[in-house]
Parts: structure tokens; sequence; C-alpha cells
């Protein structure tokens, strides 16, 4: 059997809800698999789903993941595992146009001291690849 390569970029739904966080990711991750399948692809032959997470959205991977394997098969895409990707914070300093990445919550251009800083990626949850194997 080959596999069907479905480069879908699609964004996910956020909206932060403390405790239920990396259940309701999970759930939008499944949510906007199914919506992103084309008719001749069933979900029960997804086999990987790869997911970047932002940086600054804190998510907890390992609870994202278990989450993620506990609902699946409510969704009728038990085959399916869930890669993650973490994606680092990218910064440009509005002041002197200096990029940079940061690790400490701390936004300050680490060139000319500037706190007007925009975050250019880091944030956010993108389903950028679903793998199914044709059937
Ligand atoms: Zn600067």
């Amino acid at each position: 059997m080959d596999s069907v390569f479905c480069a879908f970029i699609h964004v996910v739904c956020f909206f932060r809800i403390d405790f239920l966080h990396e259940l309701y990711i999970a759930q939008c991750i499944l949510n906007s698999a199914r919506e992103a399948l084309p008719d001749n692809i069933l979900p029960e032959s997804i086999r990987k789903l790869q997911v970047q997470v932002g940086q600054l959205d804190a998510v907890d991977s390992e609870n994202l993941i278990f989450l993620f394997e506990a609902i699946k098969s409510s969704q009728g895409m038990s085959g399916a595992e869930l890669v993650l990707e973490t994606v680092g914070v990218k910064c440009r300093c509005e002041v002197c146009a200096h990029e940079f990445g940061i690790d400490a919550p701390l936004f300050l251009c680490p060139k000319c001291g500037s706190g007007r800083v925009k975050v250019l990626q880091g944030r956010g949850i993108t389903l950028t690849r679903i793998i199914a194997e044709e059937s």
C-alpha cells in the first residue's frame, strides 16, 4: 500500500481554557484533520498528523499526546499518530529591525534594548501534514 501525502496547512482555532487546554487542542487537531481530508480518504486511513506548536502556547506535549490517544478513536482516527514539533519564538525589534530568538519571557531587543518588539513566530498551533494510507 502506498501512502498518500496530503500537504494541508490548517491553523487550528485556538482559545485558551486552562486545565482543558490540551484536551481542547487535541479536539481541534482531530476536527481540523477531518475537515481538511479529501472525500476519497477515510479518517481511519490516517497514519500520522504532524502539528507545529508555538513555544509561546506553553503546551504540555506529553499531556497533549496522552489526550489525543484517548480521544482519537471517537473521531474514527484510531490509527493516527500525533507528531509534535515545537516552533521557537522569533521576534523583530520595531525600532532597529533586529531579529532574534528568545528563551525567557522578556521581550527586549538584545541589540538596542527597545521593548517594542513584534512576535514573528512561536505562537499558534498548525496542522502541517496529514499522512494517510491509500486503500
Ligand atoms: Zn532593537
